[in-house]
Parts: structure tokens; C-alpha cells; sequence
């Protein structure tokens, strides 16, 4: 199941709608400290129903909706005032089949709003956290086939 494209917005430093095509097996993200680049793996984490604000770096939802405030480093969001939601989508080919989805794309999508409200989407379909988890595992992916290891946990592996 190939991962094709991740769309941002309003998610953490990524204020503007930001799309990330992935058109190859192989991706790599590079970036000055303090760019996004653990924001991007985050997003993803979220999207597919991260629950625990550890993971993402947060004390609360809030933290995860642009507020404003961008460090320097932090690419292309300068100028855009603090927005009322963060979402990000993620887009999967399914032109095999490999879910019981008769679409050729699976999007993947996850919103919350500033006062705490958090939805879920399939193809733009209103669903629950179950439903994403219950894809997810249908994928491979929750099994053994995927893994995000954030900064910092290699060490913890290695060590
Ligand atoms: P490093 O190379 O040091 O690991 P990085 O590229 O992984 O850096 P991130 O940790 O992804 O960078 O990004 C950190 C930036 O994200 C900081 O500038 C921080 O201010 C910004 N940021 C995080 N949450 C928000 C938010 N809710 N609104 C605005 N900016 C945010
Ligand atoms: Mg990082």
C-alpha cells in the first residue's frame, strides 16, 4: 500500500496548505533544525489516529494548530495569524486493491478544531477513530509492516 501524498494545513508549523508528493519507494525530508521535519512525521502519526499528545510533542490539542508564531527557521508560514483548525490528509493508492475500497485512492483525513472538536474522514466521509484504526490494520500498517520511529527512539533501540 503506497503512501502517495500528505496535505497540511494549519497543522503545527505548516500554517499555509502544504503537499508533499511522494512519488518514488524512497523519501527523504531534509531541512534546517527547527524546520518541520519532525512536524511532517508527526502529521502523519495524527492523521492515522495518534492519541497519546507525547507522541506529538503536545500538552493539548491546541498545540497542535498553527498559532502564529513561527521561529525563523520554520519554512514558509511567516505573516499568517493563528488559525481556528489543523488538518492533514493523506493519500494512499489503492489502484490494487489491496483495500475493500472501490476507489483507486484512499484519503485518509484527520481535523480538530481550536475548541477540541476532532473528526475523522475516508474519502471525505465522516467516520470514527475505529474506522481508521480498523483500515489501518487492513493495510498492514498497525501490524508489523510499518513502523515511525521519531527522533530520540533510535537511541533507545540502540542503547
Ligand atoms: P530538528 O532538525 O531540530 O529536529 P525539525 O525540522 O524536526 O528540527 P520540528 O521540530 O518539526 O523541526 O519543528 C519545530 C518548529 O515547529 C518550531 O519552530 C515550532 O515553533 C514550530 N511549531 C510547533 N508547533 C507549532 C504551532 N502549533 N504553531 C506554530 N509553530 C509550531
Ligand atoms: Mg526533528
Amino acid at each position: 500500500m503506497r503512501l502517495k501524498r500528505l496535505e497540511l494545513s494549519g497543522f503545527k508549523s505548516f500554517a499555509k496548505t502544504t503537499v508533499l508528493e511522494f512519488p518514488s519507494r524512497v523519501t527523504a525530508i531534509v531541512g534546517p533544525n527547527g524546520s518541520g521535519k519532525s512536524n511532517i512525521a508527526e502529521a502523519i502519526r495524527w492523521v492515522l489516529g495518534e492519541q497519546s499528545m507525547k507522541a506529538l510533542r503536545g500538552k493539548k490539542g491546541e498545540d497542535l494548530v498553527w498559532n502564529g508564531s513561527a521561529s525563523l527557521t520554520t519554512i514558509g508560514s511567516s505573516g499568517v495569524p493563528r488559525m481556528g483548525k489543523a488538518s492533514v490528509s493523506l493519500f494512499f493508492d489503492n489502484r490494487k486493491k489491496e483495500l475493500p475500497i472501490e476507489f483507486d485512492e484512499v484519503i485518509v483525513a484527520r481535523k480538530l478544531f481550536r475548541d477540541g472538536a476532532n473528526e475523522y474522514f475516508i474519502n471525505q466521509s465522516v467516520v470514527r477513530l475505529k474506522d481508521i484504526v480498523e483500515l489501518i490494520a487492513r493495510m498492514g500498517l498497525g501490524e508489523q509492516k510499518h513502523n515511525i520511529i521519531s527522533q530520540g527512539e533510535v537511541d533507545r533501540l540502540v542503547l
